[in-house]
């Protein structure tokens, strides 16, 4: 029997796969887009996820029977690492990371059979529909509602922060089914094709001026029946299920680490490198990233034993943003006059500490804010009272 090369890759070690990896990774991405000074659209990285696709990488953690590489954890996370050591794009993920999990796990055969092979081919790049005014933190207080009218649900309400829902030609989101039940149970899980009549799409520009996120409105939007993912009202339970991962994928160092070169690179640039109160901030910043990497990799090696992450991933996201937005504050501080342009520094591609600074405000907010994150510390590993 002819082996795969998804196969070899799993039979090989961890050293001699992080090697295929990253021989392969520079020989493909597209030098062009390399280290992106901002989040891309799906014109400027599509490049890269179709080669991706081509190669059968898109989807490291999905099962082999549905078009993914079926690796461990572990080896997920050391295509992760490779990706981002290389300086790789994130790509328009929400179907790989997110939706297609889902189906994988909830979704009906049917489902899995149209859906799955779409968004490994690019065909349909999806964004989260999760978010609305007055349902953020408190998800469950969403107000978007679902009525079944025949064979059809009939979507109406307003959803808030559809990350580059620009790009996307499907939505998944959370939409209230039952009024009457208490807040978590009648919610319902739906896949929405964003060119349905009555669905309004509007960017908000962001203080990089940049078009990142979105509000989405729906106004009577019918869909199928069929569209329905797992049981009615049960949408609250899967939606949740998939938060672990994505807590770990934002506790990674790499944009700390990342941060750490550009204040070095900065503290050249503007004369300031040998300064002892440089010298100290910097040496604390360099050893708050040591300490992060060092829980970072406590909780990689439970991945790499084949064991679930408990509440206390929560810690990772919490000291990851917080280190991000200390290293920056650093960069704002003695970039001077260069501290307020908007664009790079000129000569300097990457070395942008506004825009720097500006991305990492958001990241103790998305993925669940780092207050909410404390409670979870505070309630299930502390034992405080809730
Ligand atoms: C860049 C970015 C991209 C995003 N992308 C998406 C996306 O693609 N799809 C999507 O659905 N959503 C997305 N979000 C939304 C994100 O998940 C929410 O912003 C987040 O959950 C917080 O909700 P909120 O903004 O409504 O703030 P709120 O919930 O209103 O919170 C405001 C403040 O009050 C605090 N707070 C609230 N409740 C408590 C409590 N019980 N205890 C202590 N403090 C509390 C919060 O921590 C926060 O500091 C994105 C957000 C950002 C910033």
């Amino acid at each position: 029997m002819q082996t795969s090369p998804a196969d070899d890759l799993n039979a090989l070690d961890d050293e001699a796969f992080r090697h295929v990896v990253r021989r392969w990774v520079a020989e493909n991405y597209p030098p062009e887009i390399r280290n992106p000074p901002k989040r891309l659209h799906w014109r400027e990285n599509k490049v890269w996820y179709l080669k991706l696709a081509e190669k059968g990488w898109l989807a490291p953690g999905w099962p082999r029977e549905y078009g993914g590489m079926g690796l461990s954890a572990g080896k997920q996370l050391i295509m992760i690492e490779e990706f981002e050591r290389f300086g790789c794009a994130r790509t328009n993920d929400h179907g790989v990371v997110m939706v297609g999990p889902l189906l994988i796990r909830y979704g009906s055969e049917a489902q899995k059979r149209s859906f799955l092979p779409k968004i490994l081919s690019g065909e349909h790049i999806w964004c989260q529909g999760y978010s609305e005014p007055n349902a953020g933190s408190d998800l469950a207080a969403l107000r978007t509602e679902a009525v079944l009218d025949g064979d059809h649900w009939v979507i109406n309400g307003q959803k808030t922060w559809t990350t580059l829902a620009t790009d996307a030609n499907w939505i998944f989101l959370l939409a209230r089914t039952d009024k009457a039940a208490k807040k978590q149970e009648g919610i319902s899980f739906f896949l929405v094709p964003m060119d349905a009549p009555g669905v309004t799409v509007r960017p908000i520009i962001n203080l990089e001026l940049h078009d990142e996120f979105c509000e989405t409105f729906f106004d009577n939007v019918r869909v199928p029946k069929e569209n329905l993912v797992g049981e009615v009202n049960k949408g609250w339970t899967m939606a949740k299920a998939l938060l672990g991962f994505e807590r770990i994928f934002l506790g990674s160092p790499r944009q700390s680490a990342y941060a750490l070169i550009r204040l070095k690179r900065l503290a050249e640039h503007v004369g300031c490198a040998d300064d002892p109160l440089f010298r100290d901030r910097y040496t604390r910043l360099r050893l708050d990233l040591a300490d992060h990497r060092a829980l970072y990799e406590t909780h990689v090696a439970k991945l790499r034993r084949g064991e679930a992450l408990g509440a206390d991933v929560s810690m990772l996201k919490v000291h990851q943003s917080e280190l991000f937005q200390r290293i920056t504050d650093a960069m704002m501080e003695i970039a001077g006059e260069e501290g307020g342009l908007l664009e790079p520094i000129e000569g300097n591609r990457d070395l942008h500490p506004a825009g720097l600074f500006i991305q990492a405000r958001p990241t103790s907010i998305y993925g669940g804010t780092n207050e909410i994150q404390r409670n979870i510390l505070a309630k299930n590993v502390l034992d405080l009272p809730g």
